[in-house]
């Protein structure tokens, strides 16, 4: 017998062993049942209100009634949903087109306090414009966004529904923000995040971004969400990751590529932890007019929707869970970026004002995240605070200029 007990503890031990980690730590039984009622149907109906609009255009007229519309619908749900608003001046799109665009500029934002960190954030955002830049002479018009953005919005407005009807409180203050302004450069998410961090210096313990998840042509493999992560995030990726395999059938895919193209580098460019969810197959009609509701899977779109929630629901009610409530945080003091002209043909020129050191590095970065040309600044230097890096051998396009923790896109013209 006591022969037998020693082989049952070998195996049990083996067994524990074997197991992944996570298998014996206790899942969130309110968190299973509120996925359950995430509701494809009600993200349809989300996704179709906003592609009613016919444009989200950030320079149409209608990005009022859209702004409205979104806080209207948050404040339905019981959210104190506000209109946070900021000027654009004399910004040329199409790029090199001679149109001069501006005027205000519409985020929707709501807070829901958290009742024993009120001072520390969590913050959901997603983009709400959208554009059809790849229809040319469309590209303000018949742009409906289902994929892009549409369908993350629905997934934040689900959230918000679900937050009130089981009358969830965070005990992180829980922010959502709806960007304005995204596809011509991440405006909305930029201003969002230099306000919380000059204005009010805020402690936002993490940021989840949503872009583009509803697509998904593969009926083969599993379901794929691509978790899309930055270099100061990998306890919050961590996390993310775990809550997918916890909470969802979806299988995380975990990478840095394409992470410049949403809206959480803001929030990473200026040193706060990010994490940006996104389809594994990107539409193939994104950015046209056939960006439309019936291209969208919507049970693909609410199992993304049910990781959003679960990362949102985690990381906002429970301090069991990264992050947690801590005064730590990494400032990164951006000293300031500015292009001295935009768009470029041989040289970009730009003053970098009280710079910490005389050797910093630089990177230029083109639209598919690939590094084309790093070097250290001060070989670049032409007078106090001035600098010129050549670009006569680049193709035309979109390219960022990473300073540190400072970017700047620039446009690249033949
Ligand atoms: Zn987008």
């Amino acid at each position: 017998m006591k022969r037998k007990t020693i082989m049952l503890s070998y195996w049990y031990n083996l067994l524990v062993i074997l197991l992944p980690f996570n298998a014996f730590s206790q899942l969130n039984e309110e968190l299973i049942i509120y996925n359950q009622e995430i509701n494809p149907d009600s993200l349809k109906y989300n996704v179709e209100q906003l592609q009613n609009f016919g444009s989200r255009y950030a320079f149409n007229p209608n990005r009022v009634e859209v702004s409205n519309y979104l806080k209207n619908r948050l404040q339905s749900y019981g959210w104190d949903a506000k209109i946070d608003s900021f000027y654009m001046e004399n910004f040329e799109y199409p790029y090199y087109s001679g149109i001069i665009n501006t005027g205000w500029q519409y985020n929707v934002v709501a807070d829901k306090i958290g009742t024993i960190n009120p001072d520390t954030f969590f913050v959901v955002g997603s983009h709400y414009d959208c554009y059809a830049s790849f229809d040319t002479l469309t590209y303000f018009n018949n742009s409906p966004g289902a994929d892009d953005n549409a369908s993350s919005v629905a997934a934040i407005l689900e959230m918000a529904r679900l937050f009130q009807k089981y009358n969830i409180q965070p005990i992180k203050t829980l922010r959502i923000e709806l960007y304005a302004a995204e596809e011509l450069g991440l405006h909305g998410s930029s201003y969002a995040i230099q306000q919380s961090h000059y204005r009010y210096n805020e402690h936002i313990s993490a940021m989840l971004n949503m872009d583009m998840i509803g697509y998904n042509p593969d009926t083969i493999n599993a379901d794929s969400v691509r978790l899309v992560y930055y270099d100061n995030s990998q306890e919050f990726t961590d996390f993310c990751e775990q809550t997918a395999l916890n909470y969802t059938s979806l299988n995380p895919i975990i990478t840095t590529e394409m992470n410049q193209f949403s809206d959480s580098w803001s929030y990473y460019s200026w040193g706060r932890r990010a994490i940006f969810l996104q389809e594994a197959y990107l539409h193939p009609f994104y950015h046209t007019s056939n960006d439309i509701s019936s291209t969208l899977n919507y049970n693909y779109l609410k199992k993304v929707a049910q990781l959003g929630f679960s990362i949102t629901y985690l990381a906002s009610t429970t301090n069991q869970y990264y992050p947690v409530s801590t005064n730590e945080i990494s400032l990164q003091t951006p000293s300031n970026l500015k292009l001295n002209s935009n768009p470029v043909k041989d040289n970009i020129k730009f003053t970098l004002s009280n710079p910490k050191r005389e050797n910093l590095s630089f990177q230029i970065i083109n639209q598919m995240g690939e590094i084309v040309k790093e070097g250290k600044l001060s070989n670049h230097k032409t007078s106090t605070n001035q600098y010129q890096i050549p670009v006569q051998n680049y193709n035309q396009g979109i390219y960022f200029l990473k300073i540190e923790n400072l970017v700047e896109k620039v446009v690249v013209v033949r």
